[in-house]
């Protein structure tokens, strides 16, 4: 029923579901511990729930299509006007609406290896070429990505920090990128883990935005704000740009719940400073265990960490399969071309703890 350029496409694998993996492994769910799609421990924060049960009465109706009140806020948070955010049913929603809206069938995007694999995907889904750019000590090879830009190439994304390497790009690095790159190509930069980085490398995109017409920064909700199951997201850009999306946007593609949501967790600074807190605490337990038991690790800027298990390309699957067993998820990522690597969410400090105990039971 398809084009060959979508029978083609190996279809996304989230991280288990904690149900299915008590299903499967005869465990039960409360005593599972997730670490395996880059979650926020915390969960939802308490103010985003209030103002959820204020909106429920309003679901009746459909929400507001431009999103008025949530880029009011956005847009005095990052000192920028409302006709430069566009809002998404999460990033991947304003990741996919880039690549509709600039590439056309045969166009190529131009994505480094090792990034997120949904830049990958949403160009094999309009039947554009995919590059993949080899990276660079897990990282993007800035100078090699801008040789890779062809006549033809309309989009490049960028991670910052990169998931699943948790790698992070130097400001000035990207800044001298942006100046070189041609200007009909649109570049991503996708900051969904930016909160997370700690004040002293912390940048502000947003006067980039301004000075790039051809720049589209996406942000997230789904991780330090805690909304990942509400879906809503949003990307800051010229007004050019945005009013490109809109017209390939959904009109109702942020719902009524995640737009209050998101309003009350973008409020909530306690919530954030918090989360980034644990996730700290959590990275450096988590380095310091995988220090002591000789594993080597990728050093990481996210919520994340990638370890390698083993030397041979099975490692992987096998130390997942045990730890699975044991009731923890982790994140094979075999499909990045990392199969003695697994990705670790950072998680609250007694899930920290089971998983490193856990592990060192499966490596022994
Ligand atoms: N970009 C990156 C780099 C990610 O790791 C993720 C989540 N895995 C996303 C975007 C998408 O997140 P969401 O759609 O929940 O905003």
């Amino acid at each position: 029923f398809a084009p060959e350029y979508i029978r083609a496409i190996a279809p996304y694998q989230a991280g288990k579901p904690i149900s299915e993996v008590a299903r499967e492994f005869g465990l039960d769910e409360n005593r599972i511990i997730k670490l395996a799609s880059n979650e926020n421990p915390l969960g939802m924060p308490e103010s985003a729930k209030k103002a959820i049960a204020n909106e429920v009465g309003e679901t009746g109706r459909y929400p507001d299509a431009n999103g008025f009140a949530l880029k009011k806020v956005i847009g005095e948070r990052y000192g920028i006007a409302q006709d430069w955010i566009t809002l998404g049913n999460g990033s991947n929603d304003i990741i996919e609406l880039a690549a509709r809206t600039f590439v056309q069938q045969g166009q190529s995007v131009v994505f480094s290896e090792y990034s997120f694999l949904v830049y990958a995907l949403v160009a094999k889904a309009i039947g554009a070429k995919g590059i993949q750019v080899p990276s660079k000590e897990y990282g993007h090879d800035l100078d090699a990505m801008l040789k890779a830009i062809t006549a033809d190439t309309r989009l490049l994304f960028l991670a910052n920090p990169n998931n699943p390497t948790g790698t992070f790009l130097q400001p000035a690095d990207i800044e001298a990128f942006l100046d070189k790159v041609p200007s009909r190509v649109v570049v991503v930069i996708d900051e969904a883990y930016n909160e997370y980085l700690d004040s002293s490398i912390q940048y502000d995109s947003t006067d980039w935005v301004k000075k790039y017409p051809n720049l589209l920064v996406s942000r997230t909700f789904s991780k330090a704000y805690g909304l990942a199951g509400l879906r809503v997201g949003f990307g800051l850009a010229h007004p050019e740009l945005t009013g490109l999306l809109n017209r390939v946007r959904q009109p109702f593609n942020v719902n009524a719940l995640a737009q209050a949501a998101a309003i009350a967790a973008l409020n909530d600074q306690v919530f954030l400073t918090k989360s980034a807190k644990i996730n700290a605490d959590g990275y450096r337990f988590l380095t310091q265990s995988f220090d002591e038991m000789g594993l080597e690790y990728v050093p990481s800027y996210g919520n994340f960490v990638l370890v390698k298990v083993g030397n041979d390309d099975g490692a992987g699957s096998r130390v997942n399969l045990e730890l699975l067993k044991k009731g923890i998820i982790v994140r094979p990522v075999n499909a990045y071309g990392l199969p003695k690597w697994l990705r670790i969410s950072i998680g609250l400090p007694e899930e920290n703890r089971a998983f490193i105990s856990a592990l060192k039971e499966v490596l022994a």
